[in-house]
Parts: structure tokens; C-alpha cells; sequence
């Protein structure tokens, strides 16, 4: 591979490569697990790489508890989540799917930023994060910034709203509300570890005091070309006692998950196999 690297350690200096580098081909490399295989098939001559791992801006590099939303700089690593006790305690689903993410080695590096960017609908981390109903901060290299809910942030395989100009620079959870939880991330592969998802679902429901559910976000992984919200899933289940769920529920809930699955047939499964899978843990997740 043939190109120049620009390290930038500050928020100042990554927005005026950015802002330099507007007429030529350029890269952001973050934890480089996903680029690295990505520039095996692309020309790189020519191309820049504007390098950001090393930043020290804490906004792009800490887990910082607000109020109403834990913020997540774009740099944390799967590990950093992993072992974040904040994180496990409020955000089972995250956890679970950072957890989930290949080898300790690949987590210790992988940063949910290049998670998100990567923009695959297999994206784990991605994946609990739509279900967290998470918004992105994004800052062009005016030093402006936008929100935008992660679920219409990731707009195809492989793309994003986001323009040449532009970075991810957070991400935004909104805290919980309800009293209880019930939250956890279900992932089928091929094999247990190094493996992404055939399948998978986020689910992150908030229960008042006495098991009725306040709030609910389900996405499904690997079925559509994004990661899909799958809303009228959610609204089923706002206001059901988890408790008292029949089966007759638990099968309404499955088919209204079902509708947001476009899958392809590919290597890995069928699209059939991957239709019934999704629906078969998505009963499950009650049992
Ligand atoms: C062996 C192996 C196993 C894997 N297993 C899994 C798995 O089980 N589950 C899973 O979800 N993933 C898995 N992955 C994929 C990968 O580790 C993750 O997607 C990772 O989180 C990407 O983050 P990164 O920091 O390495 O991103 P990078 O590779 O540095 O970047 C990925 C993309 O995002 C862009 N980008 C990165 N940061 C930003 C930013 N702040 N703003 C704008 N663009 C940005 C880059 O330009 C690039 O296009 C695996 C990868 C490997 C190599």
C-alpha cells in the first residue's frame, strides 16, 4: 500500500486535514480493523490517511456520564466498553454486543466510531446502539456540528449521511427512565468467537415497578441493508406486563421483528435460515 499518513493528535489539527484534504482522496483510520481489509481492495496510491487514533481531545476518547445521555467519544474501543461498569449496569445490550466483537485483541482496538462508519449491517456494537435509540455527533471542518439519529446515519451497506467534509465524533445514549430492565443482545454466527453475525438482535426494554414495559428499542442485525429500528415491534410491546407475556405475544412480537428483515442469501445463509433464526430468538428472548 502507497499513501501519506497525517497523525493528528487534536481536534484542531484533524479538522484542518480534513479541510486541506477536501480535493484530494483521503481516509480516516481509527482502530483500523475494518480499514485495513477494506484498502486491500482499493487503489491507495495517491490517497492520504488522516490517522486518529492517537487524539487526546476527551470528547473523542471518554465514556462521559451526563444528566440524561452517556456520551461515548468515537474513539472507545469495544474493550473500553466492555469494561465499563456504567455501561454494563445501564446499557446490558451494549455490553453484551461490545463483548461479543471477535478476540479480546481486535476488541482492545476496534473503536465503536469505525463500528458505525464501517456502516455493515452485521456491526454489533452499531447494533445495540440503534436499539438504544443513540444519536451521532458529527463535526465538519468549520467546526460545526449536527445531530442525527444512528439509525438513519447509517444509510446503506458500506455508507453514511456523512459528507467529505465531515467526523463522527460521539455518540449519544439517552439514560433510562424505567425502573427495571430487561436488555441483552443475541448474536448466531457461524462459530462462537471471530465471527460476524448471520443474525442478531438488540433489545432494550424498560419496565416500571411492577413489570410493564415503558419503553422499548429492538433492532435486528445482518437482515437488511441497515440496521434496522424495528418499531412496530417496539409499540407492541409498550404496556405488556414481560411476566404475563402469552405465547400468542411472544409470537406477534416475533412477526412484527420479522417485518424489517430484507435479507440476501450469501455465503454465510439463506435468506430462509436467516428469516427463521430471526424469528426463533426473538420468541426466545422470553423464555
Ligand atoms: C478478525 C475480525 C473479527 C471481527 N469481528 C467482528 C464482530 O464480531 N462484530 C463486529 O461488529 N465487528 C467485527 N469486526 C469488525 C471491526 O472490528 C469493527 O467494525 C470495528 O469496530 C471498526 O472500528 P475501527 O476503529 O477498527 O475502524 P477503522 O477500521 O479504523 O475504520 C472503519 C471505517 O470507519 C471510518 N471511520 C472510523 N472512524 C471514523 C470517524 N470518527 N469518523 C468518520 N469515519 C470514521 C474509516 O474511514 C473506515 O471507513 C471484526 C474485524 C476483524 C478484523
Amino acid at each position: 500500500m502507497d499513501f501519506d499518513v497525517i497523525n493528528t493528535t487534536t481536534k484542531d489539527e484533524l479538522l484542518t486535514a480534513i479541510e486541506d484534504h477536501q480535493d484530494t482522496n483521503f481516509r480516516i483510520g481509527a482502530g483500523y480493523t475494518d480499514l485495513i481489509m477494506n484498502l486491500r481492495f482499493q487503489p491507495t496510491e495517491g490517497m492520504t490517511l488522516i490517522n486518529i487514533a492517537q487524539m487526546k481531545d476527551p470528547s473523542f476518547i471518554s465514556i462521559e456520564e451526563q444528566q440524561d445521555h452517556i456520551v461515548l467519544g468515537t474513539l472507545v474501543t469495544a474493550s473500553n466498553i466492555v469494561n465499563s461498569p456504567l455501561i454494563k449496569l445501564e446499557f446490558p445490550v451494549l455490553h453484551e454486543a461490545a463483548l461479543s466483537v471477535a478476540s479480546t485483541q481486535i476488541r482492545n482496538s476496534a473503536t465503536v466510531g469505525g463500528n458505525i462508519c464501517n456502516a455493515s449491517p452485521s456491526a454489533d456494537m452499531a447494533g445495540a446502539l440503534v436499539a438504544l435509540k443513540a444519536v451521532c455527533c458529527v463535526l465538519n471542518s468549520k467546526g460545526e456540528e449536527r445531530i442525527e439519529p444512528l439509525a438513519s446515519f447509517i444509510v446503506g451497506v458500506g455508507k453514511t449521511s456523512l459528507d467529505k467534509n465531515e467526523v463522527l465524533k460521539s455518540i449519544s445514549i439517552p439514560r433510562n427512565s424505567g425502573d427495571q430492565l430487561k436488555s441483552g443482545f443475541e448474536k448466531v454466527g457461524t462459530r462462537n468467537s471471530m465471527e460476524i453475525s448471520i443474525v442478531s438482535l438488540a433489545y432494550h426494554f424498560q419496565l416500571d415497578e411492577s413489570g410493564k414495559v415503558v419503553d422499548a428499542g429492538v433492532s435486528c442485525g445482518a437482515v437488511a441493508p441497515t440496521i434496522p429500528f424495528a418499531e412496530s415491534a417496539c409499540d407492541f410491546m409498550v404496556g405488556k406486563d414481560l411476566d404475563g407475556l402469552s405465547e400468542t405475544d411472544k409470537e406477534e412480537f416475533a412477526e412484527n421483528v420479522l417485518k424489517y428483515a430484507t435479507p440476501i442469501s450469501d455465503i454465510r445463509a439463506s435468506e430462509w435460515y436467516r428469516k427463521e433464526v430471526l424469528f426463533n430468538i426473538s420468541q426466545a428472548i422470553f423464555d
